[in-house]
């Protein structure tokens, strides 16, 4: 009888086992999560990816309460840790992204250009955020806002879900210009902010979880397709001048573009999400604005590279503001950390964790370039030909900016005391200067060719022509 009794007690043990066994693998099997926020394991947390194309850092009121009017962006601030001196490697789109999903400089990923013959799509065999994360089973969605972040670069690799947001497939989106150039029309090239919220938002509401989404918002990028005209009309006025009307009109695509993540936010909080979320919002590049006598991007001032970044990362103490040098470089393995998963080994960044959590860590340096000479997108020639072949390191202090094809171009910048590069210390301060200089030829980054010469002779002949190569 008590042996009996024994099995019994152990039949109904192994059923309650079979059962919890039974419990579990159906979950595992349906993606571990099987739609329910309450059964996923610490780490399987979504990563909200926002990029703000061309949204300068000083156009945040996180940053400068007397520029900035975005008050959702703030929130996010006050929620999470605030990077006060993030370094973009580049202020032309695809290249910045590619950094920005990798963890790697652009010679390591391989977008170089907007557009040549080659060097403007990103490597196959580089993993990004999104192939990583499918691989582990996160549900992956991009909702982008143009051309710059299509499938043409390589860039919807490893998504589920990748709405471009163009009207026509993304090679024919563009067209070659006799001059040999290449135009994107913008008109048909790009959407506004709202309808590419709509469509994340969406997505995000009927996913399973765990989820990667990648958000991009290009609404400051240009005056092709402005926020509704109540919300311009509240930043531009007719005595205004031509220079600030143009200044008002970018503040107000801010402001717009800010609503939107505000949506986005709303809808997180609406459906449980924000707290199982982690959310980095960083931009791509700034715009000149009329510093340093320019008014768009592709050059290296701070104006440009400079970018807000704010991460909200479960764990993470918040309203905390980081004034140590860290890069976008950073983004890739902080969040990979933060998933618990693995790093490639070949990721340049280094996860900003340690920071955030205020231990000090070894000063970082941060890479730059603009290789606009060899971009057949690049109208740069002409307008700017200092700018032909530009690179920049910098240190926490310290900023070089070398222009190798042009001797004696060179600027050195002491950052902490003229953040706005106004005094150029090239000539008396060598030492910093050769110390940055090293720092470069560390990095890999130096371009003495055009990308694929051989098979484009028409390239060949118009850089010969414009006395950018020789004839050999
Ligand atoms: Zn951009």
């Amino acid at each position: 009888m008590t042996t009996d009794r024994r099995c019994g007690a152990h039949a109904i043990c192994e059923w309650w086992l079979y059962s919890l066994l039974a419990v579990l693998v159906f979950a595992l099997g349906s993606g571990g999560c099987s739609g329910s926020r309450d059964d996923r394991a610490g780490t399987r947390l979504n990563l909200l990816l926002v990029t703000l194309d061309t949204t300068r850092r000083d156009h945040l009121g996180c940053y400068d309460r007397e520029v900035g009017t975005t008050p959702h962006l703030d929130a996010l601030a006050g929620d999470g840790v605030r990077f006060d001196m993030a370094i973009s490697t580049s202020a032309a789109t695809p290249i910045s992204h590619a950094t920005i999903l990798t963890g790697l400089n652009p010679y390591q990923h391989g977008v170089r250009v907007m557009y040549a013959e080659e060097g403007y799509r990103l490597s196959e065999s580089v993993p990004t955020l999104s192939t990583i994360l499918k691989q582990q089973s996160w549900q992956t969605g991009a909702f982008l806002s143009s051309f710059t972040v299509s499938s043409f670069y390589g860039f919807d690799r490893g998504f589920d879900e990748f709405d471009e947001g163009l009207t026509v497939p993304a090679d024919e989106a563009f067209a070659r210009r006799p001059d040999g150039f290449w135009d994107w029309p913008l008109e048909r090239n790009q959407r506004r902010s709202d309808e590419t919220t709509d469509r994340a938002i969406s997505w995000i509401n009927q996913t399973r979880q765990p989820f990667f989404a990648w958000v991009h918002y290009w609404d400051p990028h240009d005056t092709e397709i402005l926020p509704p005209p109540e919300i311009v009309s509240r930043f531009v006025a007719s005595h205004q001048n031509r220079h600030e009307q143009k200044r008002a009109v970018y503040r107000s695509e801010v402001y717009y573009m800010d609503s939107q993540f505000g949506r986005l936010m709303d809808a997180l909080k609406e459906q449980g999400l924000y707290d199982e979320t982690i959310i980095v919002v960083v931009s791509d590049h700034g715009e000149g604005l009329g510093d340093h006598g320019w008014w768009y991007h592709r050059i290296l001032y701070q104006e440009q590279i400079r970018v807000p970044m704010i991460m909200r990362v479960p764990g993470w103490p918040p309203g905390v503001t980081i004034r140590d040098l860290v890069r976008t470089t950073d983004i890739a393995p902080t969040v990979l950390e933060a998933l618990g998963l693995e790093i490639p080994p070949e990721t340049v960044g280094l996860s900003l964790s340690g920071l955030a959590h205020g231990r000090s860590e070894a000063p970082r340096v941060a890479y730059a370039d603009a290789i606009n000479l060899f971009d057949l997108n690049a109208t740069i020639l002409e307008r700017r030909p200092d700018d032909a072949l530009v690179y920049c390191a910098m240190n926490s202090k310290w900023k070089l900016i070398h222009r190798p094809t042009l001797a004696g171009k060179d600027e050195l910048y002491h950052i902490a005391a003229d953040p706005g590069e106004q005094v150029n210390l090239i000539d008396s301060e060598p030492a910093e200067a050769r110390e940055l200089k090293q720092e470069l030829e560390r990095f890999d980054g130096f371009i003495v060719k055009p990308f694929g010469e051989a098979r484009d002779p028409d390239v060949i002949r118009r850089l010969r022509s414009l006395g950018y190569i020789g004839n050999e």
